[in-house]
């Protein structure tokens, strides 16, 4: 039984887009009892059966881009562009990626034991069962398809639970998978707020959180209660650092991008910027010219930055902004709510003459704001970008790749773009995820899917003896031979290996 519905609104027209029912504990119980039948049937499909379903999911996907993008900017706020260069872009190329490359992820590995040469040892993938996923509203495709992908590949089920605010994306997402012939109740979205996405919690066999951290602690504690795995992908607050000899337009570009796209609602959005003293102006006023250039508004692929997706959000962003200000920050463009604009948009902003004792320096931020900072050198730069609690994605800009390669080696995050901005993310191929509080786990690369398995090693002997050295009985005869063993492959040196083995023989 349901227990409320969710009212979806349109952020950029304050216009109600759909009401849905809340999903009860109760429903989500029947969704994973669902998921399990179909995984059931799914888990024997061959890589390349399960590929099939996918490539037809992404024709329809093709087929249907219109629609899809309309349906994510109308719940979203984001211009229509972004959808296509953000959210179908990358989900078209990341069905492509799994269902190429999840035969090699997961393919048995044979392992060469360095002792234990009477045995053959492999290594084999099977599914988890049912994933559960719990996304945000910043990427409602991205994170709620695009992340259900590799588990489908990987054989399992999938239950999403979107966020309450954007969960129409979702729902088309898995409309058109039905279309596309995936088996019903393989893959499913259930909508709701926190208790909803508790009651995955208590369900899944896995559960793949992308969130706030504050959230994600919650998710985690509850997950401990049935030991299950969790992976957490969390926010951040992510450096940029800009170097002398940098390549000013194109750090420039980067920056306005790096941090306006999405509103800067992106987990590794560049949210602080260091630059070296000697091109710290020149840097300043670039930027501030390209962001005066902005367009700003709703829908269409003319705009380049939409609307704020949550109320909350605009007022933290307005706060964080008001407090820096207030502080003593200075505002170079931009620096409010727009007043022009009817729904939740906030002007793309620079902020100088900033610090670490600003919370626009220290928390996320999450909207369309680029603090710079002066600095004097590289190594003050290091220092202030590993100042926080979140070490997500950095930005190192530099016209020497072996400065920009050293600096990316000290700092603390779980990527670095050298001479480039928040495109790890679009490389699948390669890991990606926080360390300190952004979270743990990989999307992408083999952890990417890998995680959505339970991994076995199986051992078989090669040789059939009728009995193995350690085995029962017991005997002195068997000790001293298991001590000379010990001391012949393990004591270093050969003399004082031929002492040790002297001195057992006298005994
Ligand atoms: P949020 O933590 O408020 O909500 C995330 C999801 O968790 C929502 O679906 C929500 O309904 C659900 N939820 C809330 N309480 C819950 C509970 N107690 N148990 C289970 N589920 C619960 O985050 P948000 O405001 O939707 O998203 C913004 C955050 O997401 C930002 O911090 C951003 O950095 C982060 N993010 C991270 C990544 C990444 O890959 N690291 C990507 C995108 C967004």
């Amino acid at each position: 039984m349901s227990t409320g519905t969710l009212r979806i609104r349109n952020p950029a027209t304050l216009e109600t887009l759909a009401e849905l029912p809340v999903a009860s504990a109760d429903d989500v119980s029947r969704a994973f009892s669902r998921a399990r039948e179909a995984q059931a049937l799914w888990e024997p499909t061959p890589f390349r059966e399960r590929a099939k379903f996918l490539y037809a999911f992404r024709d329809i996907l093709i087929d249907e881009q219109a629609r899809i993008a309309d349906c994510v900017s109308a719940e979203t706020g984001k211009p229509t562009s972004e959808v296509y260069g953000n959210e179908l872009l990358y989900l078209c190329d990341a069905i492509g990626f799994w269902a190429k490359h999840a035969p090699r992820y997961l393919k048995p590995q044979r392992i060469r034991p360095h002792l234990l040469k009477t045995k053959k040892v492999v290594s084999v993938y099977s599914p988890v069962g049912v994933v559960g996923i719990i996304s945000p509203w910043n990427f409602p495709l991205v994170l709620t398809i695009g992340e259900a992908v590799p588990a489908l590949m990987a054989g399992n089920a999938v239950v999403i639970k979107p966020s309450e605010l954007t969960p129409l994306s979702a729902l088309l997402g898995v409309e058109l998978a039905e279309k596309a012939g995936l088996p019903r109740d393989l893959i499913q979205v259930v909508f709701g707020l926190a208790e909803t996405g508790e009651a995955v919690v208590d369900h899944a066999d896995i559960v793949s959180f992308t969130g706030s951290v504050e959230t994600g602690k919650k998710v985690m504690r509850r997950a401990a209660e049935r030991l299950i795995p969790v992976t957490m992908e969390l926010g951040g607050k992510d450096p940029m650092i800009v170097l002398k000899d940098a390549d000013l337009e194109r750090a420039a570009n980067a920056c306005v991008w790096g941090a306006l796209m999405n509103s800067g609602q992106v987990c590794t959005s560049i949210e602080r910027v260091y630059v070296e003293a000697p091109v710290y102006q020149e840097f300043v006023d670039r930027v501030v010219k390209k962001v005066k250039g902005l367009r700003q508004g709703s829908g269409n692929d003319e705009v380049d930055v939409g609307s704020m997706t949550s109320d909350a959000q605009l007022k933290k962003v307005t706060s964080q902004v008001d407090e820096a200000v207030a502080a003593g920050a200075k505002v170079l463009t931009g620096g409010r709510p727009n007043p022009n604009l009817r729904g939740l948009y906030y002007e793309p902003t620079v902020l100088i003459d900033v610090n670490h004792n600003m919370t626009v320096l220290k928390q996320e931020t999450f909207g369309p704001v680029i603090p710079i900072m002066k600095v004097r050198d590289a190594a003050e730069a290091i220092d202030l970008a590993n100042d926080s609690s979140y070490g997500l994605d950095a930005s190192v800009f530099s016209g020497s790749r072996e400065q920009a390669w050293a600096i990316a080696q000290r700092l603390e995050t779980g990527s670095v773009c050298i001479n480039d901005s928040l495109v790890n993310f679009v490389i699948t191929d390669a890991p990606m995820g926080g360390i300190k509080e952004s979270g743990f786990g990989r999307r992408h690369g083999a952890d990417g899917i890998r995680k959505y398995c339970r991994q076995k090693t199986i051992v078989t002997d090669r040789f059939g003896l009728r009995e193995e050295f350690p085995w029962f009985p017991a005997s002195s005869k068997k000790t001293r031979q298991m001590r000379f063993l010990i001391e012949l492959l393990w004591r270093s040196g050969w003399r004082k290996k031929l002492r040790a083995v002297r001195h057992l023989r006298a005994k």
